[in-house]
């Protein structure tokens, strides 16, 4: 698998429902992005698979 995926959730700040381009090239990353919607610097947590791609999205203040 490789290329960019969209993903869909919910911002852990403002729960509004965001999408991110995921690079499936690396599988295994972590780093910040600001919410679109809230602006808040969210912590992303991306492990690539075979089959499917896990994003876990975490607030800085937790
Ligand atoms: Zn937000």
């Amino acid at each position: 698998m490789q290329g960019l995926e969209e993903f869909s959730d919910y911002c852990p700040y403002c729960g509004e429902n965001i999408t991110v381009e995921i690079d499936t090239s690396e599988y295994f990353q972590q780093y910040y992005q600001d919410c679109q919607v809230c602006c808040a610097a969210i912590f992303y947590t991306i492990t690539v698979g075979d089959e499917n791609i896990e994003v876990i999205l975490q607030r800085d203040d937790e």
